[in-house]
């Protein structure tokens, strides 16, 4: 057993670490704030080699995989906004063309991921069905050698942005089916922004689906085998979410701490007071276990270990909750400053709070979790 990160991983991790204090950090209030990315953003994470980390290198990827990928999500977090989304959703959503995508489609999209040209969106929530998949109300009708697309889809993550989605619709079967479609196709438009508690920068958006011509071979796998590269997807999200929960539970500590060695009671930092060391040495341990619980994860899907969705749904199942209480007990640390939008504890506190939802909730991973126990 090797609990080393390598060489080439501790620098990613240097790296990723000075660009999110140099290009992000400066930016974090106004991004959560405005609720968007910056527009060159993309590019200056291509420039670094920061897409395309789970892209084979003839497609211009960096091939670097899933750990380095968590590496850099964790630490883009660590500034309390939702910029590891664009890191994390330009590499999980190239990894399914590149697990499942035809040769045609791979060279058609991603080198592009690869330059920071496109914005990589996935699309499978509806209005009426979010965790419940199965039921998806948006249709794909045959219509030569196209299918026609119509319906909507809810909470759309930079599917306002130039590039492409991976689409999910029922076809004329009754069967999911996913597609790969182009965002600036005729039909497409996008009817709402949604105004979000924190991780600012996630940019969910809902989208229309009118008569969407799509050529049958941007089918992603096999027709009727949506739900298989859907539960893929999401299970490689719930490992960056964890990891993008470690960086903003690190964030929350070293905050804590920081804020616990000037405070002053009776005379003393507050830091020097047991109540308080002891819950630093609680969040420190918890922190511990959701970190490396997270990597070995990684390393699982990297390994295309036969369980790895599953310890990913795990992963998730104690990763989530655990920084969640890490950032609170930060914030508590925080007195009533804590509530003050002036510090940064305040931001990293909503910002986390979205991940028990998003890449399925932890009832459904309880589920999937108990259902692979009992089996
Ligand atoms: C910031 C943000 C970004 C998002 N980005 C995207 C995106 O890019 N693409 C996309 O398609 N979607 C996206 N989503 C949607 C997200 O994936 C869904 O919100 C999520 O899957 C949950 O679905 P729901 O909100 O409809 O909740 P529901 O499915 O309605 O669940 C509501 C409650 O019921 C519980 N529940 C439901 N079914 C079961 C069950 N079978 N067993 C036990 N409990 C159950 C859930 O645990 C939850 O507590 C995003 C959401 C947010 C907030």
């Amino acid at each position: 057993m090797n609990f080393k990160l390598s060489e080439e991983q501790l620098i990613l991790q240097t790296m990723v670490k000075n660009f999110t204090k140099n290009e992000i950090e400066p930016l974090a209030s106004k991004i959560d704030r405005e609720g968007k990315v910056p527009d060159d953003l993309l590019k200056k994470m291509a420039e670094i080699g920061l897409l395309g980390m789970t892209i084979p290198k003839e497609y211009g990827g960096s091939d670097f995989g899933n750990l380095g990928c968590v590496l850099a999500c964790e630490e883009l977090a660590y500034s309390g906004t939702g910029v590891w989304w664009l890191l994390g959703f330009n590499n999980s959503i190239p990894e399914c063309i590149v697990h499942f995508g035809s040769q045609k489609l791979k060279a058609q999209y991603l080198p592009k991921v690869c330059e920071g040209k496109v914005y990589s969106s996935i699309q499978f929530t509806e209005e009426d069905n979010g965790s419940d998949a199965r039921s998806l109300k948006t249709t794909a009708r045959p219509d030569g050698d196209d299918y026609i697309i119509n319906g909507m889809k809810r909470f759309s993550t930079f599917g306002a942005r130039e590039g492409y989605a991976v689409l999910y619709a029922k076809d004329e079967t009754g069967k999911c089916t996913a597609f790969v479609i182009d965002k600036n196709v005729k039909g497409y438009t996008v009817t709402k922004v949604w105004d979000l508690m924190g991780g600012g920068g996630v940019e969910a958006v809902d989208v229309y689906l009118e008569d969407v011509r799509v050529p049958k071979e941007h089918i992603l796998g096999e027709k009727g085998e949506g739900l298989k590269i859907l539960q893929h997807w999401i299970a490689a999200e719930k490992i960056e979410q964890c990891a993008a929960c470690v960086g903003m539970a690190q964030a929350a500590l070293d905050e804590a701490v920081k804020y616990a060695k000037s405070r002053m009671s009776d005379g003393k930092p507050i830091s020097t007071l047991q109540g308080i060391r002891w819950m630093m040495a609680d969040m420190y341990a918890k922190l511990q276990a959701a970190k490396w619980m997270t990597y070995r994860t990684a390393f699982l899907q990297d390994q295309a270990d036969p369980e790895w969705m599953t310890e990913a749904a795990a992963a998730k199942l104690f990763v989530v909750p655990t920084t969640m209480e890490v950032v609170e007990m930060a914030r508590r640390i925080h007195g009533g400053y804590g509530y003050a939008k002036d510090f940064k504890i305040e931001r990293l506190y909503r910002a986390i709070a979205g991940a028990s939802a998003i890449a399925v909730s932890l009832e459904i991973n309880k589920s999937i979790v108990g259902g692979f126990v009992c089996k």
